[in-house]
């Protein structure tokens, strides 16, 4: 599936706000968000007319740039969820967060989704005892995700596990190399700064 190849720290920059899509770098004072806190592009210190539309356009925006999504994959993920039972805004985030490399983020294998999707995409991770090389990959309660006996001696994953200390949401259980799905998240354990309710506004126009 395709993905986004451009400039990241232009995505945090056109939120406003840092998404941590660089792992390590987001935390020095390197990251362009500390010196250069506005959009990108030149007529970005310009005044921007806020409205409704566009608050949504961005909150959809966050969302998809902090999943690393295209548009088709999001917008699909969201057709799914408003045919769910239950709350569209809060079933996407439940999609997202089930995604195989996000678990993988979120258990501190990697400094970010995209050094997640890596470790997918490369073979070194098993769900359940086989190999899965798709990022997407939707996890269900009780999945185990565990990295390969041949991939733990890993130089970048062993100085992810000693050096990252991101709290492992508790929908997860984490063990040796290994993190099982306690269960779907629900929307308090999900700490992503999306307001969901205005994608939903969004998508259904
Ligand atoms: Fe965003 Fe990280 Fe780049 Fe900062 S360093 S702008 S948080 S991706």
């Amino acid at each position: 599936m395709a993905r986004y190849t451009g400039p990241v720290c232009r995505l945090c920059r056109r939120e406003r706000m840092k998404l941590f899509l660089k792992g390590a770098k987001c935390d020095t004072m390197r990251c362009p968000i500390e010196r250069r806190p506005y959009p990108p592009g030149m007529h970005g210190r310009g005044r921007i007319r806020e409205s409704e539309y566009l608050l949504q356009l961005r909150e959809k925006q966050k969302a998809r740039r902090i999943y690393g999504l295209l548009e088709k994959q999001f917008h699909n993920l969201y057709a799914e969820a408003a045919r769910q039972k239950g709350i569209t805004g809060e079933n996407l985030l439940r999609m997202l967060e089930s995604r195989l490399d996000n678990v993988v983020y979120r258990a501190n294998f990697a400094a970010s989704r995209n050094q997640a999707r890596q470790l997918v995409r490369h073979g070194h991770v098993n769900v359940k005892g086989k190999r899965v090389t798709i990022p997407s990959y939707r996890l269900r309660k009780g999945d185990v995700v565990e990295i390969r006996e041949k991939s733990r001696s890993m130089i970048v994953l062993r100085h992810n596990l000693d050096t990252l200390d991101r709290a492992v949401p508790q929908w997860l259980e984490t063990g040796d190399m290994r993190v099982t799905v306690r269960d779907l998240p629900i929307r308090e354990q999900i700490d992503v700064p999306v307001r969901e309710q205005l994608i939903v506004e969004l998508y259904s126009k």
